[in-house]
């Protein structure tokens, strides 16, 4: 590892100005550090000063907003996320696919800025012996390779699966990031919009500008939704999961208007299973009904060579997280 300055950041502002006073990647932020220092150590980023944003106060706020929404800020870890007792009671789902991540050690230091921005796991993207296309090399090995862990949507040139298990229940949400970036400017990004596919950024997975600091993530109001976040693990472990997803209904009686059914380690980004949120919306919840959108949530799928194992998973997990979202939560 290469020697690095260190600057603990007191404000947003002081963050920003720090990112941004250097040359693209020379200056990065810190918050729980856990993928940070991964990345450092493995050679794929070695920036010439690391900006620590934890002791800057207003990044750590939980809060309910005026309109009845919530606002998250970037250094909350998932622990608070997954006890914070609001969120458990209007965003069940965030608080389950917080509580789903990783083990208690890590969702203790883990940030959500942090976990949204974390670099994606792919084995090929991680080794210094392959000059992967998400690194300005040639091709995506994982096509030809080992690909049991990676997507089966929307793999154009890449077939990375989004690492956050939260941002399957954020993008259900419809929830949004606030970035803040020197000077002061703000702006205000849906999480689906944020994320980029692979089709518009080969490099990148999101659209967080060179400097800029993820400061919120804004929750829109609820009012009668009810949701679930499910995970499937390759072991019952705390690694990655190999399948999740977070169903978010609006329900009128046993009826449901309208369904958000995203699915993560499915695709380079949370993927909505927009055929499963139509099956749903209109009906009762029947077996059939659930049945139905279950199987209409691998629509478009384009399994790999290794991994056709995740189609049967998520169906599964579909009509589980639906079943449980309908019960109430
Ligand atoms: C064994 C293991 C199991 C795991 N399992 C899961 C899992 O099941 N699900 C899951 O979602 N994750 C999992 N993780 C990943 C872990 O949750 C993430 O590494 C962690 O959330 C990253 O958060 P952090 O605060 O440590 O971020 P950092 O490592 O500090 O930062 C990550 C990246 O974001 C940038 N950054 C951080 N905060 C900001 C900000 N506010 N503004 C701008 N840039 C910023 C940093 O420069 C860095 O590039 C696992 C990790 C391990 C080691």
């Amino acid at each position: 590892m290469n020697r690095f300055e260190w600057l603990d950041a007191s404000s947003v502002a002081q963050a920003a100005d720090a990112a941004a006073g250097a040359a693209a990647g020379a200056a990065v932020p810190k918050a729980g550090g856990i993928d940070l220092l991964d990345l450092m150590k493995e050679g794929l980023l070695a920036p010439r000063r690391v900006v620590n944003l934890r002791a800057v106060p207003e990044l750590g706020r939980i809060a309910e907003e005026a309109g009845g929404g919530m606002s998250i800020g970037a250094t909350a870890t998932l622990a608070q996320l997954a006890a914070h007792l609001l969120i458990r009671a209007r965003y069940r789902a965030l608080s389950e696919a917080a509580a789903n991540s990783a083990s208690p050690q890590i969702r203790n230091v883990a940030t959500i800025g942090g976990n949204l921005l974390q670099r994606p796991r792919c084995w090929y993207f991680r080794s210094r012996e392959h000059h992967c296309v998400r690194k300005g090399g040639p091709a995506c090995f994982a096509f030809a390779g080992e690909n049991q862990y990676h997507a089966i949507f929307a793999h154009n040139g890449c077939a990375i699966v989004h690492p956050s298990t939260p941002a399957t229940a954020l993008v259900a949400f419809n929830a949004s990031v606030e970035l803040a970036a020197v000077g002061g400017r703000k702006r205000v990004v849906a999480l689906e919009n944020f994320f980029l596919l692979p089709e518009q950024d080969i490099e990148h997975e999101n659209d967080l500008k060179p400097g800029e600091i993820l400061t919120a993530v804004l929750l829109p109001r609820q009012q009668g939704t009810r949701s679930a976040h499910l995970r499937q693990g390759e072991l019952d472990s705390f690694d990655w999961p190999i399948a999740d997803v977070a169903v978010v209904l609006d329900m009128a009686g046993d009826a449901c208007r309208r369904a958000s059914v995203v699915l993560g380690a499915a695709a380079p980004v949370p993927y909505r299973a927009k055929q499963a949120e139509s099956a749903l919306a209109g009906k009762r919840m029947t077996d059939d009904v659930v049945r139905a959108a279950a199987r209409a949530a691998l629509a478009g799928a384009m399994p790999l060579s290794r991994n056709a194992y995740k189609l049967p998973v998520f169906e599964a997990l579909v009509r589980r997280a639906v079943l449980a979202a309908a019960k109430g939560g």
